[in-house]
């Protein structure tokens, strides 16, 4: 063990030196100390001897920390510190000459002086979909004796709080935390850094003479430091929990600050951002400030002092030696503009942003101004045209648009070296950050809001009255800019970027039609925009160098950059893979939408293109700035790295183009069917001319409001308006009330009462009802007159089941679970007036439900020839007599319905020995011998029965069709119901998938996130391509029985059952591997996905079974 620090055993040896009066007969140089860790120390001595009055047994190892909790050694502690402090104070000299009756202010530290661990957790959890407040309620419920706790009071070490911290956590929102994922983040420089406020207050009371000193509940690092990312020589005192043993509120720790401080309670202000420490703080006597944020408590704290705290001027900085200007020139000038009587020194700092055109700040007398230049050097004819900036600002100004005031232009480059403007210093807030942290996500949401109203605004300029109109020819700004950034991007080349040089030859092939011409700011962001330090206000709008005339939408794309744009991206931050709901920050699909309500505008279709050529022309700057800083003539070193920024920039265009090509190829077939037959095929025939052929060719419209029957609408926006209102209802459904229900329905089907139905189902139910959610599943050719159903063909259909697969439970609340939607399928097709009101009415409503009763347990029933119970007929009904099982739905208390199949006649052909009958399931002489379960699933409360049919009577006009036709039926069953299962597949998939991706972002080994991992990007990859693959042939099955009936589809049906089960089980399984063995339990749903997801290949017929059928039928084509 390494010995402890020489000051720590100094301080020991005083202890019991001075303190204690028994330990005096110690002999000091026989105690040993051995530090045990960064701050565990044991004191051994090795004469067993007893000390009274405390509680150290001699002899015996024990915890320095253990020593300093009890009462009596903390005062021993408290004299020996305060015999220190003295001596320090006497040495230093300090004058007072302002702060009333203070004479020291006391900061907390995290929420005070640097950011709350409580806002780093919320923004840490947003950004790794963390349940919101999971870390702050660990902090707060661990109470005293919490892992949080004992770490801020140095009696545990960072491991062991990690380890403790994050079970409580995981435990507390029963998911994993990475907590020292957290752990980094809140101790990282990047967030740890002083309010820049905060440390110019501190100056500034120092300067007055008061004293100051931090007061925090702290914690020690790995290294053995405390963590203080704070510069300690701008602190008389620094008082920390870790070190003392004790934290805020105990009383004992403000004493000890106070007593260090040499002061009374009364002469000391002391700010934190928590009640209960400042509470304990006041009942000492200490004046209070509660800090909100830094700024309204540096105004409150200004105010008891008597003197200001605020002087520099915010994002500023002393001028860069390369953006010198001749001083006394300009004050010259300035004096003879501003008048005789301005007198002073001129005050000269440079703003940090504004590299392009340079800007400073100016103070002479008492005006406060900002000069805006020209760069120096020789410059391109057109840029930095300051004059133009100039001008439209004014023009601006005076349509009310919030822009500083200019004053003065000055086109003489004799004054300082080149043409500049004045403008009035307008002082505001620039919130830097776009993901604005430390603000409310309702403060959040006002703020964009602001942005968006302020770029209608600037848009909105009638450019005639302000006299803006220029000459040129409006309507081919983003043709003109597209060759601009062409060009010198060009001009600037150092090596070929593959997706730039695809931009180069898409960009001009999608040129949009400009709807209309407008003021374009060019550079409209949020950084741009000073606000009013307390209302979500604009006051003005900076930076207008790219400003001219042209397209607007430009504008709109621009001011969404931040959203793609990772939070660590360095020249551009934003905030892509935030949870932008959590934030309060519109999505960039919002955000347009906002802008084009505002502007009384359609919405914007080709959004994409826009964001394309946004970042094409960052990509484009990018490389620009690169080239200068090899060339030498940057503003700034550090430019170098951001030109290799530019390949970046350029992806994420790339992915914009290829974006907005998928939206015109999904729009296509609502608008311009394709008439191309599939290239498997020898040639092009149309469905119309040979039935039974493939092809993809338009049918003529059924109904208007529908998307047509022809029209295969590979994704919900092709589909037809009110479907497509129906899709999304359905998807806000899922999110308000079915998703949210899941945990309560998956604990029911765990309880006692599993095997009655769920009354959340049926509150469900019936809300889904009131919606018109409910029975969409009939297909329009079964149910042409929408007698029954919603009347959806099935390609619709199919991408509103492919949601409702997102959630097991989502099926039956819609009214579209199986096995009822075959069986009512089979009704409307195939059943009387009369079965269908006896049968048919009550499944429609939900009241009731039912099972088909087909697999035996003595035959192979893949071969459904092969079923062997017999139903015979006696004088005035039918007699059956049969074992069956995996009958899904006969446990349902509601289930009063059986479709039962049996042979009415053995020695008939093969295929007319089979009947269906609709069995009551109250009859006599049914027997459910025991539930089956599903990789131990039992599936309740409808289950799997295995079932006696004994002597079971049942009349003859429950008879379906007529004797000998079952096999008819079951197949005529088998068409669109089974390929329902496959639609809910690709959800279950779906969902797997989105699950796979939230959890691989957030959880974190081998020292990166998991999705970091290569073998996991390929995972994702694989099955998103395999989703889309099954999606596709599904959708094209489904299309074939809309467009050719079920028969003709039979090929695409048996492929898309050959392919969904597996492919869903392949990426379900990969999404459980991801998971961890979290994977494998309850909590998610995947296990359950993958157990019917496997199931499935038999439930649906035995893959072989599909795969015989497909060669069978392609064998035959080429024959
Ligand atoms: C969860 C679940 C729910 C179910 N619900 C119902 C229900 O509600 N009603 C109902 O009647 N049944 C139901 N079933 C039963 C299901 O329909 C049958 O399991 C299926 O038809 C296969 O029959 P079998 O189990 O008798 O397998 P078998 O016919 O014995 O076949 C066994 C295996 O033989 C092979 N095989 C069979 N035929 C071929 C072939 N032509 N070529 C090559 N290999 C072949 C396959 O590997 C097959 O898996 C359900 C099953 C499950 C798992």
């Amino acid at each position: 063990m390494p010995a402890p620090h020489p000051p720590f055993k100094a301080m020991l040896e005083l202890f019991f030196w001075n303190g204690h009066q028994s330990s005096r007969r110690i002999t000091l140089d026989v105690l040993k100390v051995i530090q045990m860790s960064s701050f565990q120390y044991f004191l051994y001595l090795p004469v067993k001897k007893e000390v009274t009055g405390g509680q150290i047994s001699l002899g015996h190892n024990m915890c320095i920390r253990r020593l300093f909790q009890s009462p009596l050694q903390w005062a021993w502690r408290a004299a020996f510190l305060k015999h220190n402090q003295c001596r320090h104070q006497a040495a230093r000299r300090w004058t007072r000459s302002g702060g009333g009756p203070y004479r020291a202010v006391i900061f907390d530290m995290g929420g005070v002086l640097i950011p709350s661990p409580g806002t780093v957790a919320a923004e840490w959890e947003i950004q790794n979909h963390i349940p919101p407040g999971t870390i702050l309620k660990a902090l707060i419920s661990g109470g005293e004796n919490g892992p949080w706790m004992k770490f801020m009071r140095g009696e545990i070490t960072k491991q062991d709080f990690l380890e403790e911290f994050g079970r409580h956590c995981s435990k507390m929102s029963k998911t994993s935390v990475p907590v020292d994922s957290f752990f980094s983040v809140l101790t990282s420089e990047q967030v740890a850094k002083p309010f820049p406020v905060m440390m110019e207050a501190i100056t500034q009371v120092r300067a007055k003479g008061l004293k100051t000193a931090v007061l925090s509940n702290n914690f020690y690092l790995s290294s053995g430091k405390s963590f203080l990312p704070l510069d300690r020589t701008q602190f008389d005192v620094v008082v920390e929990s870790c070190l003392e043993g004790v934290c805020k509120p105990d009383p004992r720790i403000y004493k000890l600050c106070l007593e260090r401080l040499g002061l009374q309670p009364s002469e000391s202000i002391f700010l934190d951002d928590l009640g209960m420490n400042l509470k304990a703080a006041a009942s000492l006597g200490i004046h209070t400030i509660k800090v909100n944020d830094p700024e309204t408590a540096l105004k409150e704290l200004e105010t008891l002092l008597g003197f200001t705290l605020r002087t520099v001027v915010p994002n500023t900085r002393p001028v860069r030696k390369t953006m010198e200007i001749p001083k006394d020139s300009l004050e010259k000038y300035l004096k003879d503009l501003l008048g005789t009587q301005t007198t002073g020194v001129l005050k000269l700092l440079q703003f940090d942003h504004g590299l392009s055109n340079p800007t400073y700040y100016i103070k002479l007398g008492d005006h406060q101004l900002v000069l805006r230049k020209k760069p120096p050097g020789t410059l391109l004819p057109s840029a930095h045209a300051i004059e133009r900036e100039f001008r439209i600002m004014k023009a601006l100004g005076n349509a009310g648009v919030p822009v500083p005031k200019v004053l003065h232009l000055c086109e003489d480059s004799g004054v300082i070296g080149t043409p500049f403007y004045l403008m009035e210093y307008c002082p505001g807030v620039v919130y830097k950050d776009p993901s604005l942290p430390g603000l409310e996500s309702s403060q959040r949401r006002a703020i964009y809001t602001a942005m968006n109203r302020v770029l209608c605004k600037i848009h909105s300029v009638d450019l005639k009255a302000t006299g803006l109109e220029d000459n040129r020819k409006h309507g081919d700004y983003i043709p003109r800019q597209v060759q601009t950034w062409i060009k010198q991007y060009r001009a600037s080349e150092t090596s070929t970027i593959p997706t730039m040089e695809r931009l180069i030859e898409w960009l001009p092939l999608h040129l949009p039609k400009q709807e209309k011409t407008t003021v374009v700011h060019g550079d409209f962001r949020l950084d741009n925009l000073l606000f009013h330090p307390e209302k979500m206000e604009v006051l003005a709008v900076l930076d207008w160098e790219l400003s001219t005339l042209g397209d607007p939408l430009a504008d709109v794309a621009f001011s969404c950059l931040a959203h793609y744009l990772p939070p660590s991206f360095p020249v551009l931050r934003g905030f892509s893979g935030c949870d932008l709901t959590q934030l309060g920050i519109p999505t960039a699909e919002e955000y347009f939408r906002m802008y084009c309500l505002h502007m009384g505008i359609a919405p914007i279709k080709n959004w994409n293109f826009y964001m394309a050529f946004s970042f094409f022309r960052v990509a484009a700057i990018l490389q620009g700035v690169y080239k200068r800083s090899l060339t030498g003539q940057a503003s700034l070193a550090t430019t170098q790295q951001n030109g290799k920024l530019t390949e970046f920039m350029s992806n994420l265009a790339w992915d914009f183009a290829v974006k907005e090509g998928f939206r015109i190829f999904k729009e296509m077939p609502a608008t311009k069917p394709l008439t191309r037959s599939y290239h498997t095929w020898a040639g092009p025939q149309s469905l119309l001319s040979r039935p039974g052929t493939r092809s993809y060719i338009r049918l003529p419209e059924s109904s208007p409001a529908h998307t047509p029957q022809g029209a295969l609408v590979i994704s919900p926006e092709g589909l037809s308006p009110p479907v497509r209102e129906l899709y999304q209802r359905l998807g806000q459904f899922m999110e308000q009330h079915v998703y949210p229900a899941e945990p309560e329905l998956r604990s029911h089907q765990a309880s006692a009462e599993r095997w009655t139905p769920s009354p959340l189902v049926e509150e469900l139910k019936e809300k889904a009802k009131a919606e018109g959610l409910w029975n969409l599943f009939l297909p329009l050719e079964t149910d042409p007159e929408r007698k029954y159903g919603a009347g959806l063909t099935n390609v619709e259909y199919a991408h509103l089941c492919e949601r409702m697969g997102t959630s097991l439970y989502a099926p039956e609340i819609f009214n579209c679970s199986a096995p009822d939607t075959g069986n009512m399928e089979l009704l409307v097709r195939y059943g009387t007036e009369e079965q269908k009101a006896r049968w048919l009415v009550p499944l429609l409503e939900g009241k009731t439900r039912s099972c088909f009763a087909m697999t035996e347990p003595q035959v192979a029933s893949s071969d459904a020839t092969n079923i062997e119970s017999s139903i015979r007929e006696e004088d005035n009904c039918y007699v059956i007599n049969g074992h069956k099982w995996w009958i899904s739905g006969i446990l349902d208390p509601r289930c009063q319905l059986c479709v039962f199949m049996g042979k009415t006649d053995p020695h008939a052909p093969r295929h007319q020995q089979q009947s269906v009958l609709l069995v009551p399931m109250h009859s006599p002489g049914i027997k459910v011998i025991r539930p089956l379960t599903v990789y131990g699933l039992e599936d309740a409360p409808g289950g799997h029965g295995e079932v006696l049919f004994e002597q079971v009577c049942v009349p003859k006009e429950n008879m379906v069709l007529g004797p000998g036709r079952g096999f008819e039926i079951a197949q005529g069953r088998l068409g669109p119901g089974r390929i329902h299962h496959c639609m809910r597949l690709i959800g279950y998939s779906e969902r797997a998938l989105a699950l796979m991706k939230a959890r691989v972002k957030s959880r974190v080994a081998f020292g990166k996130p998991l999705v970091e991992q290569g073998t996991l990007l390929a995972d994702i990859a694989q099955s998103r391509v395999e989703i889309e693959q099954a999606r596709l042939l599904v959708l094209k099955a489904a299309h074939l029985m809309d467009v050719a009936g079920n028969k003709a589809a039979a090929l695409d049906i048996a492929m898309i059952k050959m392919v969904a089960p597996s492919m869903a089980s392949r990426v379900i399984d990969r999404a459980i591997q991801a998971f961890g063995a979290a994977g494998l339990s309850s909590d998610y749903p995947l296990a359950q996905f993958f157990a019917w997801a496997r199931a499935l290949r038999f439930a649906d017929g035995p893959d072989e079974v599909h795969r015989a059928a497909v060669a069978k039928m392609e064998l035959k084509r080429h024959i």
